[in-house]
């Protein structure tokens, strides 16, 4: 049997154009520029804890600790302005992790589905791991200068790169990570479990159940044309009856916290 916990950490506030693009005719509306305050919304931040028979691994890393203490000066200027986090205690990813009576070490497999702050920025706490990743575009994209990416995060640590294809992590197809480029450069879906049961973690490939339902793009993207192909692929993935879930990092309306596959 493969768990899949729904780990929440912490959140963040982003203009609600961010996520549907269509809350707004402004194409920049999403960075909160002259936008008026009504207009901010909260959305959960969430990382996935895969209990696997052959390993343990962790999807995403949500928030440092260090946001606790100043979020200005560890988010940086440019993503703390779009999107200021926030971390309750006993919410940053090793905490869950300890609460299920696992460190770091024990991870097999850290998997980032991309490098933004808010799902690589606890790459710090996990250093420790085994294995940390992410797909190749998106390690070329974080290496480069774009001022999203906060490189000082993973300065220190080894991040080790998988194909931009499809990637069978453990060989027997219970996991599988494949492209759903769009968001970012290399933004990473996740499939686990069976042909017949399985579930999707799409990470920002959607914002909720309307991106795939009726194929709103989000209000940024790295590139339109792609996001648009990785939602109507995530489609696919919710119109399937084996589909169990479609889990994507910022969706409000997710409250299952443990999946069994
Ligand atoms: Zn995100």
């Amino acid at each position: 049997m493969i768990k899949v916990h729904v780990l929440s950490c912490g959140s963040t506030v982003v203009d609600e154009a961010l996520p549907f693009s269509n809350k707004s005719k402004n194409p920049l509306a999403f960075t909160g520029i002259l936008r008026d305050k009504k207009h901010k919304i909260s959305v959960p931040v969430t990382a996935y804890l895969i209990e696997h028979p052959k390993g343990l691994v962790l999807i995403d890393t949500g928030w440092d600790t260090a946001i606790r203490d100043n979020a200005r000066k560890y988010e940086g200027f440019v993503n703390y302005f779009a999107s200021p986090g926030f971390l309750p205690e006993g919410e940053a990813v090793t905490e869950h992790l300890a609460a299920l009576g696992y460190s770091p070490g024990d991870v097999d497999y850290c998997i980032m589905t991309h490098m933004d702050i808010d799902h690589a920025g606890g790459i710090g706490l996990m250093q420790d791991a085994k294995h940390i990743m992410c797909s190749k575009a998106e390690w070329k994209a974080a290496s480069g200068r774009n001022p999203r990416y906060l490189k000082r995060l993973w300065k220190d640590i080894k991040v080790e790169t998988f194909p931009d294809e499809k990637y069978d992590l453990f060989g027997d197809k219970s996991v599988i990570l494949f492209p759903l480029h769009g968001h970012s450069a290399g933004m990473t879906g996740v499939r686990v479990g069976t042909k017949d049961k399985y579930l999707i973690i799409a990470g920002d490939g959607g914002y909720g159940r309307p991106s795939w339902e009726d194929l709103i793009i989000p209000g940024v993207e790295w590139n339109r044309k792609e996001a648009m192909r990785s939602l109507k692929r995530l489609q696919r993935f919710g119109n399937d009856e084996h589909c169990q879930a479609i889990l994507m990092t910022h969706d409000t309306e997710m409250k299952t916290k443990i999946f069994e596959i």
